[in-house]
């Protein structure tokens, strides 16, 4: 198994998945290739002749393969991003496992995001994986706010005409923000503010968001606290962090190659393996 991308020397995934095939007793291995764009199509093709078992895909990538891929699951293709695929008698299946994983992180933390009303701050990659699943998983209302209000609008069209019409979209300023969140379940920050090292930014900075006591979550996981949930919390919020989420995301990509299920409580002790790492090592 592997991970392609430029770079991927920083990912945690290796660490990951060969914890997990000591676990399950596997005898595979996962390592990161660095691929440049040009040698993508080479790299597949490569892979299908090696018997590879299946690979995680990261940028800049995750677009440019859908083209390669015999097959990529509906929410894949509504996102628009595949990060996983599974090789099987040669032929390519590809998957995007990022909502999975952050809906899986979210039922860990108790939350049910059915007939709730969710703030996303931020229109990028994450912000589809995360939009999209909401909306499947029965999200009564769902508010895209972005600094570009144009990206915004295209997720928010993409939610509503590829999923269901649950969606709407502004741009974040504060008054937006202030007016959005008074009746809000959960707010969830997928912007990159507030990410190692510039960890003394926020996409948001205002007390009154976290008024109702919202859920609040970040998909940034380095720091594992960023100053938004510091924030949050300040203010009686409950909070999550992005780390439930990469794991998550890197354990349905483990499940779907080795057609197993990883019981929680494993996956669990793989979140704290990784507290532990991120703590000591905050910047990796
Ligand atoms: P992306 O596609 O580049 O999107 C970045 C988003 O951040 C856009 O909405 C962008 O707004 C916004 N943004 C960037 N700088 C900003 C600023 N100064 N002020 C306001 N908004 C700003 O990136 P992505 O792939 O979605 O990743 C976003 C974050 O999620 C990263 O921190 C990444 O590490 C994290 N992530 C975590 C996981 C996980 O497993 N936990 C998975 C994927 C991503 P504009 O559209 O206006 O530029």
């Amino acid at each position: 198994m592997g991970l392609i991308g430029n770079p991927v020397e920083h990912s945690i995934s290796p660490q990951l998945h060969n914890n997990l095939c000591k676990h399950f007793d596997l005898n595979l291995a996962y390592l990161p290739f660095r691929v440049y764009s040009d040698d993508l199509f080479t790299v597949v093709e490569a892979f299908k002749a090696l018997d590879v078992v299946g690979f995680n895909i990261t940028i800049p990538h995750k677009v440019d393969i859908i083209k390669y891929l015999d097959n990529v699951s509906e929410e894949a293709l509504i996102i628009g991003a595949v990060n996983t695929v599974r090789i099987k008698d040669k032929k390519l299946f590809g998957y995007n496992t990022d909502g999975q994983g952050f809906m899986r992180s979210l039922r860990d933390a108790g939350m049910d995001v059915k007939g709730l009303k969710v703030v996303i701050l931020g229109a990028g990659g994450a912000a589809r994986a995360v939009a999209v699943k909401l909306a499947q998983e029965g999200a009564n209302s769902i508010v895209i706010l972005n600094r570009s209000k144009e990206k915004a609008r295209i997720l928010t069209e993409l939610v509503n005409n590829r999923v269901k019409e649950v969606a709407v979209f502004d741009e974040m300023t504060k008054d937006k923000l202030i007016g959005y969140t008074q009746d809000c379940n959960i707010i969830i920050n997928t912007t990159s503010v507030g990410m190692w090292p510039e960890i003394d930014k926020s996409p948001i900075e205002m007390a009154e968001i976290f008024e109702n006591r919202p859920f609040v979550c970040d998909l940034i996981y380095n720091p594992i606290k960023t100053k938004f949930l510091k924030n949050a919390e300040e203010n009686s919020c409950k909070t999550l962090s992005g780390l439930g989420m990469l794991i998550y995301q890197g354990v349905s990509a483990f499940e779907i190659w080795n057609e197993i299920n990883v019981p929680d409580n494993i996956t669990k002790q793989m979140i704290n393996k990784f507290v532990d790492f991120f703590k000591g090592n905050e910047g990796i």
